[in-house]
């Protein structure tokens, strides 16, 4: 007998008619001989919604208060979908992610996972029962009620089958697997077969949102078995993640030339903000980072322009939604270290490729800078790593790029 984890996105479960079809697969996985732990997200659009409801109360909720809220919309689902399977004669109970034992830290709206006491699950998977958990959501030793940021629910799952050493995760969504890009952005994306931690941890990372960042790095670092496919067609297997020699296996028919790049990830959320003319002295920049790192807010790329007469400008790219915060506290900074200013840009979007073999290819960054060059995409911002590229554009020019690049690392679909 195994124990596997199942979890099944939004799109899963927007409606009864899709948590009845969740209920028949979960079934299947327990009249298999099974022991299942389900984990579900809140229906369809439920969290937008909810913060939307919110936006016409305030325009700056409490992070705790929101949390109570959109925690609310993961237990609509779990109890609809016990409901489902008890429906089906199976024997089940639903677990908030306080009652499943996953403990977090206290920061409101990114609380990270410190531990899963599984006992409450244990003893119910004991007598039998199939156990649903609510994603996206955990409690603090205090008791508060915090969530893991959005899309947290992949997190969740995967937590939990290193918690309780499933043997398998299963990530159903509504598409059928891990793809080379977004399939709804470009039609000739390819669903890869398998991809290696490492590849799909950059992909998560930079934006492709198919599973969740903390998802694939606690994957990673457990060797937990997982796969990513659809819950609209079962019989797909869909994209197995696991790790070294699984390149090898997808690409040992393709062409050396076609190793370098296994996908193209864009990130829409972005925002940039540049500190203008800033003293070029030793400390400065420590005191424009320090208070953003002590407020929980994470910088991506930093670029120093070169000094000029002892002041350079100094620009990051941080997460949107962080943006109004982030301005409060930089033109807080700004004034302090007598710089010139601070402008910021919403409209920006981060255009990645990722593959774990192409720092050996010394081509692919000219090669990807002329790719953009030719659809007069303008590069704001670049930054490398050993197994990625990424250029900061125009939100509007995203979709132009990654099709762009796709075609140009030849990972279109013939
Ligand atoms: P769920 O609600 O099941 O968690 P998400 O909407 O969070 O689903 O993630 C699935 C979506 O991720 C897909 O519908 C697809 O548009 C998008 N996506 C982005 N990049 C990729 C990729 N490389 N492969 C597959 N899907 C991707
Ligand atoms: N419901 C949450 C969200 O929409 C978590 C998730 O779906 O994974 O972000
Ligand atoms: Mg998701």
């Amino acid at each position: 007998m195994a124990l596997i984890v199942q979890k099944f996105g939004g799109a899963s479960v927007a409606n009864p008619q899709r948590i009845k079809n969740v209920a028949c697969i979960v079934q299947k996985t327990k009249q298999n001989g099974n022991d299942v732990v389900v984990v579900v997200s809140a229906p369809g659009d439920t969290t937008d919604d909810l913060i939307k409801l919110s936006s016409g109360i305030s325009s700056s909720v409490s992070d705790r208060e929101m949390d109570m809220l959109l925690s609310t919309g993961e237990q609509v689902s779990i109890a609809l979908l016990a409901m489902a399977l008890q429906e089906k004669g199976e024997k089940t109970i639903s677990l908030s992610g306080g009652q499943a034992g996953i403990i977090t830290d206290g920061i409101y709206g990114k609380a990270k996972i410190i531990k899963i006491e599984p006992r409450h699950i244990l003893s119910n998977l004991r007598k039998g029962k199939i156990v649903i958990i609510a994603g996206f959501q955990g409690i603090t030793m205090d008791g508060e009620i915090t969530t893991l940021g959005r899309g947290g629910s992949d997190t969740t799952a995967v937590a939990l089958a290193a918690a309780l050493n499933a043997d398998l995760c299963e990530i159903y969504t509504d598409v059928k697997g891990i793809y080379t890009t977004d399939p709804r952005v470009v039609s000739k994306a390819r669903c890869l077969p398998c991809i290696s931690y490492g590849e799909v941890l950059e992909m998560a990372s930079l934006g492709a949102k198919v599973l969740h960042p903390r998802a694939a790095e606690i994957a990673k670092n457990f060797n937990i078995q997982l796969r990513v496919r659809s819950s609209f067609d079962v019989h797909n297997e869909g994209t197995l993640v696991q790790g070294r020699g699984t390149k090898m296996v997808r690409r040992k028919s393709q062409q050396i030339e076609k190793m370098a790049v296994a996908g193209v990830a864009a990130d829409k959320n972005q925002a940039k903000v540049t500190i203008v003319n800033v003293p070029d002295r030793p400390g400065i920049v420590s005191k424009i980072f320090e208070p953003i790192a002590s407020e929980n807010i994470s910088v991506d790329m930093i670029i120093q322009n070169v000094s000029h007469r002892g002041f350079a400008d100094v620009s990051f790219t941080i997460n949107r939604s962080e943006l109004q915060k982030v301005l409060r506290i930089v033109k807080k900074v700004a004034k302090e270290i007598k710089s010139k200013g601070v402008t910021s840009a919403a409209d920006i979007a981060k255009v990645s490729i990722v593959g774990a073999g192409m720092y050996s290819y010394p081509g692919v960054a000219a090669r990807m800078f002329t790719a953009l060059a030719r659809q007069r995409i303008n590069i704001e911002m670049i930054s490398t790593s050993e197994i990625k590229i990424s250029c900061v554009v125009k939100e509007k020019q995203a979709d132009l790029a990654v099709k762009a690049l796709h075609r140009e690392f030849r990972l279109d679909k013939k």
